[in-house]
Parts: C-alpha cells; structure tokens; sequence
C-alpha cells in the first residue's frame, strides 16, 4: 500500500545544505520562503518556482513527509493531531494553547494567545517506562530530521499560525529524544534559522528520561535549548521499577549531569515528577526531593498518573497532590501542578495512536475521509 523507496524532504537540510543541493541561490531563498512562511505542503504550492526546477526537484525530494490523519479538540484549546509518514507509520503532535488571546475594554486585542507544540522524535520507544502507553507498543523507528521539523510546520499552518507569531516548542511526545539525538539536534538547528521559523533555543525544551551521557553531549552542542527531566522518583528502586534505564543513568548520574548542562542564568531546569497514588506521593518523597534539588535552579512539574486500560497504577488523590506541592513550595521550591484538561491530552502522548478513542476528546474528527500547561 504505502511507498517504501521513500523519497527525501526539503524540511530534512538546513539552509547551508539546501545552497549546496539547489541552484541559483535566489531560489533557494524563496524555497525556504514557501517552506517556512507560506508552509507549503507540496512543489505546486511554490508559485513563483520555475516548473523545470519543480519537476527536477520532484524526482528527488518531496515537500512536506506528514499527513493529518485525525484530530482530537479539547474545550480549552488543545488539540492531539495523528500524523502519518510515508511510510505509512503514524505518531502524534500537540497543539497547546497556554495563554488566551487578552482583550481590553473596548475588544481589542491587547495581547495575543499563546502557543505551545508537543513535538514527537521516534515512533515508539526503547526506554519502556512502566507507566507510559508509548513504551507499550515497544520501539519502530526514530522520527528523521524532516518528520520532526513537519510537525511544527503542520500544526502552525493547520492552525492558520503565521510564521513570525511566537511559539515554543517541547519535545515531550512519543519517544525519547535523546535516543535521536542527532535528528533532534539538526531539527533543533533548522527551527532556529533566522530566514525559517526563527525559533530561538529559549523556546525550546527537550524533555528526558535521564540518559545521563546524552545530556552531556547535548550540553557540549550549546543550542541553547532547555531541558526538562523526567525525574519521577528520588530512589532508585522505585526510580528503576518506572524507568528500567534507570539501572544504567542512576539519580546521582543524572543529577550531575544537569548541574554540568549550560543553563540560562535566568532560567530554571524543569524536573517533572509523575505522581502516582500509594508510590511517590507521600511527604517523605517530598522531602528527598528538596534535599535531592539542592544547589539546583530548579523547578519542579508535578503529573498526575493519567491511567489507561491495562495500567496497575492509579492516579493520585488531589489532595495528596496538593499537599505534596505545598510542602515543596513552603520548602523554598518552585512548583506547579500541571494544569489538567489540556494536559490530560497532551500527558496521554500515545493514546490518540494506540487507543483510537480518547473519551476526554469533545470532538473526533476525520480528515480528508482518509482513514500542558505550565509545559514551557
Ligand atoms: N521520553 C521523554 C519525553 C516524552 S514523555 C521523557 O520521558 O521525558 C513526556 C512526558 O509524559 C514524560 O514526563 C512522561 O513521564 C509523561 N507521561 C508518560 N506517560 C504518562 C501517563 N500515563 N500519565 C501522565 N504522564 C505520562
Ligand atoms: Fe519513552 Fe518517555 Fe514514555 Fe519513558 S515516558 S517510555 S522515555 S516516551
């Protein structure tokens, strides 16, 4: 059915590569117009390109590598795309709104809504944490270059975005990006292309497990992004029962690892902690968590387990929640809990792929008749 001699997208070279590859420059200064301005999907949406080079091009490259597939709205404004490769595979992207568009008086626009992008890096995942409906469909493929910096592209012009409103971006979908480190570094690269999309470093987040090597090599690339680590437990049995790997990236390993990251001075290291009822959301873990943070700017992201059928875990009890945070914050740490509806969704990065049906979605729609907050 699907392609499998499948052809490369312009969306996988930086601009310097594209130079190399195209010619006249010129050209290549408006395919990148057409790619990240006016998010082309395919070579007939290029205008003013010659249709020589168009159809040259053609035999080599395709344009954009995704399709929407389906789509899940949530009342707040976040939407769950699933998104299909050429080679028929499908992962998912987030579209988050984190601030509402603010009016004044008179209904004008004093400040516009902001936006974030839940980016996948991999069809599946080799890290196989206990409690994530990702790990459960084992490991594919990693995303490349060009699939990860589609789903930006896809998600701005699906939401009538223009290419030089703010958006940042958190690679927190399926998948563990530093398990592709180097598509994730070139993608990182591409978003930040001053004639392109012009994402800046500080608006982007990669999110981790803890491979405690790789966020030192990430460290060394100095791209300027953030990090976020998954963090989750403060021992490591109970570490290593979530996150198997732990075995081979312990707390301590990681911990120094974050204290070696470059790290704005304005800025904080996020760690997330997913709260799971009867496991990590008592006083005593909270306490660990202080002591383990220490000498950190850190600031702390507290989950809830969002259960899912076949999990044996369940989601804490609000309260447990509420009382841990306090503890943390009355402890001199900053903490939030992660807002809920919107990240009901985007915390179930997986379960728009593998379940079909999300009862959280208001709307289900079907396209083409093919067939977080405090994130950032
Ligand atoms: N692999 C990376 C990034 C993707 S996972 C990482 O683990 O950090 C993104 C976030 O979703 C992680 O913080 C993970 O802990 C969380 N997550 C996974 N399964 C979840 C679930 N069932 N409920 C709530 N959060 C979950
Ligand atoms: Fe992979 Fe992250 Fe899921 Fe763990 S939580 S299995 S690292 S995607």
């Amino acid at each position: 059915m699907f392609v499998t001699n499948t052809k490369p997208s312009l969306l996988d070279f930086t601009k310097k590569e594209l130079l190399t590859l195209i010619k006249p420059s010129f050209r290549v200064n408006q395919i990148f117009g057409w790619l990240y301005h006016q998010y082309a999907q395919d070579f007939n949406d290029m205008k003013n390109i010659p249709k020589a080079l168009k159809e040259e091009l053609a035999k080599k490259y395709i344009v954009n590598p995704l399709t929407i597939i389906n789509k899940e709205e949530s009342s707040d404004g976040t939407k769950k795309y699933l998104l299909q490769m050429q080679d028929g595979k499908t992962m998912e992207a987030v579209w988050l709104k984190m601030k509402d568009t603010q009016l004044d008086e008179n209904g004008e626009v004093v400040a516009e809504a902001k936006y974030t992008i839940c980016v996948s890096t991999q069809v599946g995942c080799k890290v196989g944490c206990s409690f994530c409906l990702t790990a459960k469909g084992g490991f594919t493929r990693d995303l490349t270059v060009g699939e990860i910096v589609a789903q930006v592209v896809t998600l701005k012009r699906h939401n009538n975005h223009k290419h030089n409103r703010k958006i940042n971006i958190v690679y927190m979908g399926m998948g563990e990006p530093l398990d592709n480190l180097n598509n994730l570094a070139k993608a990182i690269e591409i978003f930040k292309e001053d004639d392109g999309l012009c994402i800046g470093g500080k608006r982007q987040t990669v999110s981790t497990s803890g491979l405690s090597n790789k966020i030192d090599q990430l460290g060394k690339m100095d791209l300027g992004v953030h990090i976020a680590i998954s963090l989750h437990a403060v021992d490591d049995k109970l570490r290593s029962e979530l996150i198997p790997m732990n075995k081979a990236h312990n707390i301590s390993s990681i911990i120094q690892a974050v204290k070696r990251f470059p790290i704005d001075t304005r800025k904080r290291v996020m760690f997330e902690y997913l709260v799971i009822k009867g496991k990590n959301d008592d006083i005593g873990s909270a306490k660990k968590l202080i002591k383990l943070l220490s000498g950190i700017k850190a600031k702390v992201n507290l989950i809830y387990f969002n259960p899912y059928p076949g999990t044996t875990y369940d989601r804490p009890q609000k309260e447990d929640m509420v009382a841990f945070a306090d503890y943390l914050i009355k402890h001199g740490l900053l903490c939030t809990i992660r807002d809920s509806k919107g990240i009901d969704i985007s915390a179930a990065c997986g379960q728009l792929k593998e379940q079909g049906e999300l009862s959280i979605a208001q709307e289900r729609v079907h396209l083409g008749g093919k067939t977080q907050k405090d994130i950032s």
